[in-house]
């Protein structure tokens, strides 16, 4: 009776991100009540295998001790303390140290926040600053990509590049562009190679740059992979000429690494795996594990030197949030990191990640699979019921939804973005545990496949 209780708490009283509330109070929620490694349990006991990390997060599973611990110590020698004007705490300015010693380009400046979106939203702030303190009240616009995504406060919204987060909400907000999604196997044309495909991403930002002015264009952000929008890996040669039309255009150039960072493209960042060269890193996710919530900005010189240029008669930086930075969050994220550093997490997930690519290419001609796309431990399945076509069932989505159901019946989570399934366990993911994945997956796909054709 509990049990039914705090489901029907849940219906009666909560309302969730991203659902439709009506049709949420008919289906009612998945309970989860326990985490144990890559597992977690629901509130009848079921296990499943939690093969989104949460949300794209939970590097280091879901008990990892050494984080309570951290946590725990924390609260009894300084539970709260903050950043404003000139004050601040030990943990923040160590942290802000580990983080410019592993950034993967010189960088000179952390700022502490609390959610990617708040991390995204500052960016904006910063940007719009920098420009007023050189003196170019003009060069405000900001570049993001169609299927980005980046959050959801007022402007970190506009630049996420999904109809669904601006539908209702009048958004995006003016000095926000975007430019195409680079998705080569869905978008390329008749013959087009991924070169070639590239040339044309990194052509169509720069007709986007030169209609809007150069000048009036401030900088552009971007996932190094997409991961909201549907796992979206750049095709060859895509970061080097998008990089090059930036440089061009002296805008600067914002890598969101909110999901790639810490490791999950089998490099510590993914702007090791790409070559980039961001002039801000935005962080979170993985930063903490998500057991407290943190996000960390990145600024290099070029960045930060104009904000903090006296000359610039600005006054001081307006600009901070009361749990930015929290003591208890910063402490979490220090051991995180130590501990993703001494178990060799990051290599784990280059190594266990080709294995789960390799088995989901196993994948490729079944009927139902349209793409196998990733990298080190972040991938998507595009599904489809007519290979040729690249076409799902009528309504989109329902395919996805399907498989993605039966799926987490089956004991797996994942998510499904369309018709696309995600797959982004955690770092600590066994070759067994991929292996038990992808032969659920299967299960489910010949199950759906069996449904639609039986
Ligand atoms: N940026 C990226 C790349 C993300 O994937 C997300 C969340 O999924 C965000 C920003 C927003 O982070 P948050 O949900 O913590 O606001």
């Amino acid at each position: 009776n509990t049990l039914i209780q705090q489901e029907s708490d849940d219906i009666n009283y909560h309302l969730h991100p991203y659902t439709n509330a009506r049709k949420h109070q008919e289906q009612g929620p998945l309970v989860i009540v326990k985490g144990d490694g890559v597992y977690v349990e629901d509130i009848h006991g079921k296990k499943y295998l939690e093969a989104m990390a949460g949300l794209w997060s939970v590097a280091l599973g879901f008990s990892e001790k050494r984080l309570v611990q951290a946590a725990m110590r924390q609260f009894e020698i300084l539970p709260f303390y903050h950043q404003f004007t000139h004050k601040t705490h030990d943990v923040a300015a160590q942290f802000a140290k580990r983080l410019i010693d592993i950034a993967p380009v010189p960088m000179s400046k952390v700022f502490f926040t609390n959610s990617g979106s708040e991390a995204n939203d500052t960016v904006i702030k910063l940007v719009w600053y920098r420009s007023n303190a050189l003196g170019l009240p003009n060069k405000k616009k900001i570049i993001s990509r169609l299927k980005g995504y980046h959050g959801v406060t007022v402007a970190s919204a506009s630049l996420t590049g999904l109809p669904g987060n601006h539908r209702g909400f009048d958004l995006p907000i003016d000095r926000i562009l975007h430019t195409a999604c680079p998705h080569y196997w869905r978008d390329a044309q008749e013959g087009e190679s991924e070169e070639q495909f590239s040339t044309r991403m990194a052509e169509e930002l720069e007709n986007l740059i030169r209609k809007e002015g150069p000048e009036t264009i401030a900088a552009f952000i971007a996932e190094p992979v997409m991961g909201a929008g549907g796992v979206i890996v750049p095709p060859a040669t895509y970061w080097e000429k998008i990089q090059a039309v930036l440089n061009k255009h002296d805008i600067l150039f914002i890598a969101d690494e909110v999901i790639c960072g810490f490791g999950r493209t089998g490099k510590m960042f993914a702007s090791e795996t790409f070559g980039l060269k961001p002039d801000v890193l935005v962080l979170s996710k993985q930063i903490s594990s998500s057991y407290q919530p943190l996000s960390a900005i990145l600024l290099n010189e070029k960045m930060f030197n104009p904000i903090a240029d006296e000359s610039n008669k600005l006054g001081v930086l307006g600009h901070g949030f009361t749990a930015g930075g929290h003591p208890v969050a910063v402490a979490v994220g220090m051991e995180n990191l130590n501990i993703i550093q001494e178990r060799k997490l990051v290599e784990n997930a280059a190594t266990v990640g080709a294995h789960m690519l390799k088995r989901l290419h196993e994948l490729d001609n079944h009927p139902l699979v349209g793409e196998v796309r990733g990298i080190g431990l972040i991938a998507g399945v595009e599904l489809v019921i007519d290979k040729s076509k690249k076409t799902a069932l009528e309504v989109p989505g329902q395919l996805g939804t399907m498989v993605g159901k039966v799926l987490q019946d089956l004991g797996v989570i994942s998510r499904n973005i369309g018709d696309t399934l995600a797959f982004c366990p955690p770092l600590i993911i066994t070759v067994g545990q991929v292996d038990e994945m992808v032969s659920k997956f299967k299960q489910a796909l010949d199950i759906v496949h069996e449904k639609l054709n039986g």
